[in-house]
C-alpha cells in the first residue's frame, strides 16, 4: 500500500487524530470545544479559509493536471496550466466538468474508470458507482487514502449533528455498490460511536432491534423515516417516539430533511431532532447540517470548495439571496478528482451567520431542486420540492404523493395524486379545500387532484421518484 506525498486531508489539526498542538496555532474554546470535529478549521475567519482552499485548489489542479489526461486535455484546450491560477478568484476560469464528460470516459482503460485516473489502477481499494437516476451510472474508484477522507467529511458532519462515542448508532440500510451509508458507518466508528448494521433485516425486524438495543441515532432516507414510523405503529403497536430511544436521525439521498414540513412529520414521529446533510459518489459528502439547525446546511469549507454560480451567465455569486447551482471542488481527493463540477444543484448562500460559531457557510433551506428538475409548467418556473413541502404541511395527508406533468395539445397540465389517512376521512373536503389553497399560494399553479386509496401509491426505500415530467416523451 503506498501513501501518496499528495499531502493528505488532514493538514490541519484533526481532533480525532488527538493532533491538539498545531505549532502553538491551536485555539483554545474553553467550553465550546466539544462542538466541532476540527475546533481550528471550523472556526477560522472567512478570509484564512479561503487562503486554505485556494492553497489546496491549486494542489489539487496541479495534482490532475500532471496525472490524467482528461484533465491535461481539458485544460489545455482552456489554454491553462495550474501555475495561472494565483488569487482566489482566478479559481472561475477553471473549466467545469459535467457528469456527461465522466460518462464518456467510462469503461476505457485503465478499465473500468478511464483517464481521468490519477493513481495506478493497484492502488484502488474502493468501487463505487452513482445510482443512474439522471442516466448510465459513473463508476468511482478510491484509494485507501481517500476512503479516509470520506469517513473524515462524513465524521465532520455526525460530529456536528451530536454524534459522540456514548452512542449507539442503528443503520437499517443494506450497503452495495452504492455509497449511501458506508460512509456515515465508518465516521460513526472514527467518532467512537458503536454501530449496529441492519442491512438484511426487513423493516419490522429494524424496529425491534432498535428497541431491543436501545438504539440513540439512526441514518436513513427521509422516505424509510417516515416508512418505519409508520410500519412500527400499525404493524407492531410501537410508537417510536414513546417507546424507542433514537433522538437523532441523519438524512441523505433526499431533500426532505431541509423540508420544514416534512423534517417536523419526521421529527414527531421519532421524538428525534432530524438533521439534513448533502453528499454525491462522484464529489462527496460536502454539506451539513449542525444542531443548532439553522434552516440550513454549512458547506464544509475546510475538505471542500462550494461554489455557487449564476445558471446563465456563470458568474460566481458571492452575495446571499441570490440563487444560482453549485459547482464543487473535493480538495483532497486523488484517486478520480473532482475539480469544479457542476453538480447541477441550486442553492443559495444564507444572509445570516449560524448560532453554533462554525465560519462554514451556509446554504439556506439546503439544495432547493437541481438545475435540470427546476422546469417550467404553464410558464412558471418550479421545483419539486416546493409541491413536497405543501403536501407535507397539510394535516390529514399520508406521507406519500405523486406529480405527474402532462402535455395537452399546447398546454401543460399537472396531477397530484394523493392519499388521505383513513382516520382523516371525514375531513376530506376541508383537506382538499386547504391543499389547492396552499398550492396555488406556494406554486402559482392549479392542479388536478387524484386522491388515491390509503396505502396504493408507490412507497419507496431510497431516492422516491415523487414527481414525473412525461411531456418530453408525449
Ligand atoms: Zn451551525
Amino acid at each position: 500500500m503506498t501513501f501518496f506525498t499528495f499531502s493528505p486531508y488532514c493538514d490541519t489539526v484533526s481532533k480525532g487524530g488527538g493532533k491538539g498542538d498545531q505549532g502553538g496555532k491551536m485555539k483554545t474554546f474553553s467550553n465550546q470545544k466539544d462542538l466541532y470535529w476540527n475546533p481550528v478549521v471550523e472556526t477560522l475567519p472567512p478570509k484564512k479559509l479561503r487562503e486554505l482552499q485556494l492553497k489546496k485548489f491549486k494542489r489539487i489542479l496541479e495534482w490532475a493536471y500532471e496525472r490524467s489526461k482528461f484533465h491535461r486535455k481539458l485544460y489545455q484546450e482552456a489554454g491553462l496550466e495550474p501555475g495561472d491560477i494565483k488569487s482566489y478568484e482566478e479559481i472561475a476560469k477553471v473549466p467545469k466538468v459535467e457528469k456527461s464528460m465522466m460518462r464518456e470516459i467510462q469503461r476505457k482503460d485503465p478499465f473500468p474508470y478511464g483517464d481521468a485516473l490519477c493513481v495506478p489502477l493497484e492502488e484502488v481499494t474502493e468501487f463505487r458507482q452513482t445510482s443512474g437516476t439522471t442516466g448510465t451510472p459513473i463508476y468511482q474508484p478510491d484509494t485507501w487514502q481517500d476512503w479516509e477522507w470520506w469517513a473524515e467529511s462524513w465524521a465532520y458532519l455526525l460530529y456536528a449533528q451530536g454524534y459522540r462515542k456514548t452512542d449507539r448508532v442503528f443503520i437499517p440500510f443494506g450497503y452495495n455498490i452504492f455509497v449511501a451509508f458506508w460512509a456515515g458507518h465508518y465516521a460513526a466508528e472514527k467518532i467512537g460511536c458503536e454501530v449496529v448494521p441492519g442491512g438484511v433485516l426487513d423493516t419490522e425486524a429494524r424496529i425491534l432491534k432498535i428497541q431491543e438495543l436501545r438504539a440513540t441515532a439512526m441514518m436513513a432516507t427521509p422516505t424509510y423515516v417516515l416508512g418505519m414510523a409508520d410500519t412500527a405503529r400499525k404493524k407492531l403497536g410501537i410508537d417510536p417516539a414513546r417507546d424507542l430511544t433514537i433522538r437523532k436521525i441523519t438524512c441523505a439521498g433526499e431533500p426532505g430533511a431541509s423540508i420544514p414540513s416534512t423534517k417536523q412529520r419526521m421529527e414527531e414521529a421519532w421524538g428525534a431532532k432530524v438533521y439534513d446533510h448533502i453528499g454525491a459518489t462522484e464529489i462527496g459528502a460536502w454539506g451539513f447540517e449542525c444542531t443548532a439547525q439553522p434552516g440550513g446546511l454549512h458547506v464544509n469549507e475546510a475538505l471542500f470548495l462550494t461554489q455557487i454560480e449564476d445558471i446563465e451567465t456563470g458568474e460566481i455569486i458571492e452575495e446571499p439571496g441570490r440563487k444560482g447551482k453549485i459547482v464543487i471542488t473535493a480538495l483532497d481527493r486523488i484517486a478520480q478528482p473532482c475539480i469544479r463540477f457542476d453538480s447541477k444543484d441550486v442553492a443559495e448562500w444564507s444572509k445570516e451567520p449560524c448560532p453554533c460559531g462554525r465560519t462554514f457557510r451556509i446554504i439556506q433551506g439546503g439544495v432547493v431542486g437541481r438545475a435540470d428538475d427546476i422546469t417550467k409548467i404553464k410558464g412558471v418556473l418550479i421545483a419539486p420540492s416546493a409541491v413536497e413541502e405543501v403536501v407535507r404541511s397539510v394535516k390529514g395527508l399520508a406521507n406519500e404523493f405523486e406529480a405527474v406533468v402532462t402535455k395537452k395539445g399546447d398546454l401543460d397540465d399537472i396531477t397530484l395524486k394523493i392519499e388521505i389517512l383513513p382516520e382523516e376521512e371525514k375531513n376530506r373536503e376541508a383537506i382538499l379545500t386547504q391543499l389547492k389553497d396552499q398550492l396555488r399560494l406556494k406554486t402559482n399553479l392549479g392542479y388536478n387532484i387524484e386522491v388515491h386509496p390509503y396505502n396504493s401509491l408507490p412507497r419507496y426505500e431510497v431516492k422516491a421518484k415523487r414527481f414525473k415530467d412525461l411531456r418530453k416523451h408525449s
